[in-house]
């Protein structure tokens, strides 16, 4: 049996860059608390993506989640089915009622001339996702929401690097907030960040990070622990040198997938225009479930793993009464995302495609 090989790997900068930064936290025994290594990558990330006011947090559900409180959300919340659980469940978690509004048959994400249809007066935001780090309509999105008062958070934890008319996807809405995992793109082993333009939500996003301290004896509002620690701030911080060739060699890979299946079966999701696309990952629509289905097991023969991601839809999660959304449904049983990572050799990409090409 050949090396398995996984749908995705997390990037790996080398060790000694790592343990190089170890010794300066252990000389200055400061482990967490907005420590010095956590405010230089809030600082070389600002930079580096040309935004303006992004914190640290310990995730990317966390980061939906202070975003929702920040801008004093109620009631119903207009979302995508399309997305990872984090998308819907913070919002469950945070006491809204997600409403799911169907998909673009083309980009996959939120449509927003269903929008519309979906608000009543009790709607308070709209929450989309880039999907696959594609950026949605954000102008239309926009009009919408300004047209009926709502705020808008783009879950753009797939959209490290991706811009939109020539700056990062980051700067558009209300808020956006990323994810740091250790499979997305650019990591922090676990982490996040909330993005925003406002200097005084971004102050408001700080003290609900760190339980509401407004120095030692202080609270203003309602807090939560939402920090991250040195220790992943320094995987940022050495990630970061690396980030330029990650974004590069995804390019690559992705356009190596793309000449094996010209000529295949298969279509990709159309990347917005006006964008520069980050290639997160890489997925594949089948004509049919049944493909899907046949290619995924002649792959797992081969032990070569892939995801149905996004399947099912969130609109089925068994705490949600969803309104049904028969694009999202009939997208997530044909979707499936192909093995993607810094690592991924040519030779297995062949191999790969062939597979799919026999189906
Ligand atoms: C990964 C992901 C999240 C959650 O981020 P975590 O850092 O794992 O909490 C949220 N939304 C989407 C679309 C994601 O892919």
């Amino acid at each position: 049996m050949e090396d398995k090989i996984p749908v995705t790997q997390p990037f790996l900068p080398p060790r000694e860059e790592y343990e190089s930064f170890l010794a300066d936290i252990w000389d200055r025994n400061w482990l967490t608390n907005n420590g010095p290594l956590v405010q230089e990558l809030e600082d070389k990330l600002s930079n580096y993506l040309g935004v303006n006011e992004l914190s640290l947090v310990s995730n990317g559900t966390i980061a939906l989640q202070i975003a929702m409180k920040a801008l004093n959300l109620e009631g119903e919340i207009i979302t995508t089915p399309f997305s990872y659980v984090a998308t819907t469940s913070s919002i469950v978690w945070e006491n809204h009622t997600p409403v799911f509004v169907d998909i673009h048959p083309d980009t996959f994400n939120l449509d927003p001339h269903k929008i519309e249809e979906a608000i009543t007066p009790k709607t308070s935001a709209i929450i989309a996702t880039h999907v696959y780090g594609n950026p949605c309509d954000i102008e239309s999105i926009q009009a919408v929401a300004d047209r009926h008062d709502l705020k808008v958070i783009y879950d753009a934890a797939h959209c490290f690097g991706t811009k939109y008319k020539g700056q990062s996807i980051f700067n558009y809405g209300d808020i956006s907030t990323c994810s740091f995992h250790a499979t997305k793109l650019f990591h922090t082993v676990e982490g996040g960040a909330v993005v925003t333009d406002d200097p005084d939500l971004r102050q408001k996003i700080n003290l609900m990070r760190n339980f509401g301290h407004d120095g030692l004896n202080n609270f203003t509002g309602v807090g939560i622990n939402g920090k991250n620690s040195e220790l992943h701030a320094a995987m940022g911080l050495v990630n970061l040198r690396y980030i330029d060739s990650v974004l590069a060699q995804r390019k690559k890979l992705s356009g190596i997938y793309d000449r094996h299946l010209e000529d295949a079966d298969i279509s990709k999701p159309t990347i917005q225009s006006h964008s520069e696309y980050n290639f997160s990952y890489y997925p594949v629509l089948f004509n049919s479930e049944k493909q899907l289905t046949e290619v995924q097991e002649k792959l797992t023969e081969a032990n070569i793993q892939t995801r149905r991601y996004f399947y099912p839809l969130l609109s089925k999660l068994d705490y949600i009464n969803g309104r049904a959304t028969p694009v999202a449904n009939r997208i997530s049983k044909r979707i499936l995302c192909l093995p993607f990572y810094h690592k991924l050799s040519e030779e297995t990409i062949t191999r790969i495609c062939k597979i799919i090409k026999s189906v």
